[in-house]
Formats: structure tokens, C-alpha cells, sequence
């Protein structure tokens, strides 16, 4: 459970601190808690605004009948995000609806086939088609970064994030300080910032990227961004390391993995690091770039027998680096003003 909630038995609801929050105050979503099929609720209708952004719903003409598609539609969320399997707007559904996440679709992507396996990538299976290694280059925008980050502090991070995937594929990433030219443009942005998948304010959508070989790599700016949480004491913070490493997952061609200790997996909670890929991101984009000769499996940090950390200590983590490919659409928007 992130900071931002306190479920009790009857209600849930997202608290957050005012201080911190500029448009979010905080919605109530009790009216929802257990609905089901036949149910008529006030709002339901931007819950399935909500589930269509993410590619569970058709169509986007919507009324507040839970009906037999947003039953279908809750079932395939629930599923996708290794939740129980309840068809109703249970606690861990409605937790988990609002909980921050990547605003790329969990839909634009094919599931892989092996049943052990969670990892998927975006239809067509997009990669960096370049010889091997692939090279590619990173260039942070000079007209939408945020101020109060310390520049040096964000390209250490996006350094040590890019560094995690090139340790388990032969591609390498190389800053540049050619914007216009570099493979993978990375900016802060602001609401509708002209792609179609405007950002949404404090929490709710984070960041989102494009699949290869796109290279856009977009950031809510009006998230409060963090370092280091022993430093930053916003209830809020989001690990800019940790959105950096899912979002290149996506630039390489992953999409999203319903294996919640994945990095691939949509949604991060504030105040929390999520920097070490898993065994279900690494046999992913391996599966799309071959193996860094480098990398051995056995040096996998074991935790458990289906979810291990990488240990990054490749000899070679500047020389290889990665195709990232970047996944396309995003969505977002979680302000669901519910709480009218
Ligand atoms: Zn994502
Ligand atoms: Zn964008």
C-alpha cells in the first residue's frame, strides 16, 4: 500500500498533503468500493474513461452502468496487473487504479506466449534494427528540464539507468549534447504537450515513452521529482532513477509486464526505488537484442525462484549498450475528478 492511502473497511480514500499538491486534492472513491455487474454509480463513467485510456475499453462513449464490458474490461485489468481476479471494484483494484503509473498503454503490446513468462512487447515486436552492438545516443532537451533537479544529479541517474539495461544486451548509450540529432530525446513536459497523451498534473500518469525506433521520452514535469528521499521529504517524491529505468525499458521495446516486481510493471508508488531489473525485464529485452557477452545469468542476486535482481557488476557497462526501443502510446490522465 502506497503513503497516499487509507483503506478501512468500508472506504477508500487518497490522501494526500496540500502542500504538496496542486490540483489533486483527493478523491473519493468509496462510492465504487465492491460494485459490480447491475451496479449504477455517479462517476462510473470516468472509471471507464480511466480503463479505456489504458486499452480495456473499446470504445470511449460511456455510461455509469457497470455493464457486461466494463465487467470483461476489470477482469482483463485485474488479470494484466496480477491482481485477484474479482470482476468487481474491489479494495485491491481501486488501490491499484490509483496508484501512479507509466501512461503507456497496457494494451499496444503482444503478451508473450510462455505461460512462466510475463514480459511483452508492443505489437510488431519494434527493436533498433542496427548491427550489433547497437549504438545509440541520449540527449536531454536544453527547454524542458526542471529546475530545481541539479543537472549533474539527473544525468548520473540516467547514466546508472541506461547502464542497467546495456549490462544484459549489446547495446550502448552514449550521451550527447546534440539534441536534434540524438537517438532518444529526453524532456520534463506539462500537460497537452503535443504528442496526444497529455500529462495530467502531480501523480496520476508520471512519464511515458515511444517504441523504437521513436525515442521520445517524456516526464511530468509537475511531478515532484526526487534523488534522494532521505534528502526529499515530499509525500509525494517520485524516483526519477526508477521512472527512468522502467521508461527505457519501453524505448528498447518492452512494454508492460504484469509481474509486480518487474521493472516493466505500470505502476510505482510514491516514496519508493524500483531500480533492479528482474529476470522476466532481462529475458525480455534479450529476447529482442541477444545477450551482452558480459552477463551471466548466475549473477542474478537470487531473492526467489521467478523474481531475481540483476547484479550490474558487468565488467563492461559503458562499451555495450542498449537498443532501446520506445513504445508508443501512452495515456494518462488518471485526474479523475471523482470526487465532485
Ligand atoms: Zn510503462
Ligand atoms: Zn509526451
Amino acid at each position: 500500500m502506497n503513503v497516499l492511502l487509507a483503506i478501512l473497511p468500508d472506504s477508500v480514500t487518497v490522501l494526500t498533503a496540500a502542500s504538496d499538491v496542486h490540483n489533486a486534492t483527493w478523491h473519493d472513491f468509496s462510492r465504487f468500493l465492491d460494485a459490480g455487474k447491475g451496479s449504477l454509480v455517479s462517476g462510473m463513467s470516468e472509471l471507464k474513461n480511466y480503463f479505456h485510456r489504458f486499452g480495456y475499453l473499446p470504445n470511449s462513449n460511456f455510461t455509469d452502468f457497470f455493464d457486461t464490458e466494463f465487467e470483461s474490461a476489470l477482469t482483463l485489468y485485474q488479470s494484466k496487473l496480477s491482481l485477484p481476479v474479482t470482476g468487481k471494484l474491489d479494495t485491491d483494484t481501486i488501490s491499484a487504479i490509483i496508484s501512479p503509473r507509466c501512461g503507456v498503454s497496457d494494451m499496444s503490446q503482444h503478451t508473450a506466449l510462455h505461460a512462466t513468462r510475463h514480459f511483452a512487447y508492443f505489437y510488431g515486436k519494434p527493436r533498433w534494427a542496427r548491427p550489433s552492438p547497437v549504438s545509440l545516443t541520449y540527449a536531454f532537451s536544453p527547454n524542458h528540464m526542471v529546475s530545481y533537479l541539479n543537472p549533474s544529479d539527473v544525468r548520473d541517474i540516467f547514466h546508472r539507468a541506461f547502464s542497467r539495461w546495456s549490462a544484459v544486451i549489446p547495446v550502448n548509450f552514449t550521451e550527447t549534447d546534440d539534441y536534434a540529432s540524438a537517438d532518444i530525446k529526453i524532456g520534463f513536459y506539462r500537460g497537452d504537450h503535443g504528442d496526444g497523451e497529455p500529462f495530467d498534473g502531480v501523480l496520476g500518469v508520471l512519464g511515458h515513452a515511444f517504441s523504437p525506433e521513436n525515442g521520445r521520452f517524456h516526464l511530468d514535469a509537475a511531478e515532484s521529482w526526487a534523488i534522494d528521499f532521505k534528502t526529499d521529504k515530499s509525500k509525494v517524491a517520485i524516483d526519477l532513477e526508477s521512472v527512468a529505468t522502467h521508461e527505457i525499458g519501453h524505448v528498447l521495446g518492452l512494454a508492460h509486464a504484469s509481474v509486480k516486481e518487474a521493472v516493466m510493471y505500470p505502476s510505482l508508488s510514491p516514496r519508493t526505488k524500483k531500480v533492479d531489473l528482474k529476470i522476466d525485464d532481462v529475458e525480455g529485452v534479450q529476447a529482442l537484442y541477444g545477450s551482452n557477452p558480459n552477463f551471466k545469468f548466475g549473477s542474478l542476486q537470487s531473492e526467489n525462484s521467478h523474481n531475481q535482481a540483476v547484479s550490474l557488476k558487468s565488467r563492461s557497462s559503458s562499451k555495450w549498450s542498449i537498443l532501446l526501443t520506445l513504445t508508443t502510446t501512452l495515456v494518462l490522465l488518471l485526474g479523475l475528478n471523482l470526487a465532485t
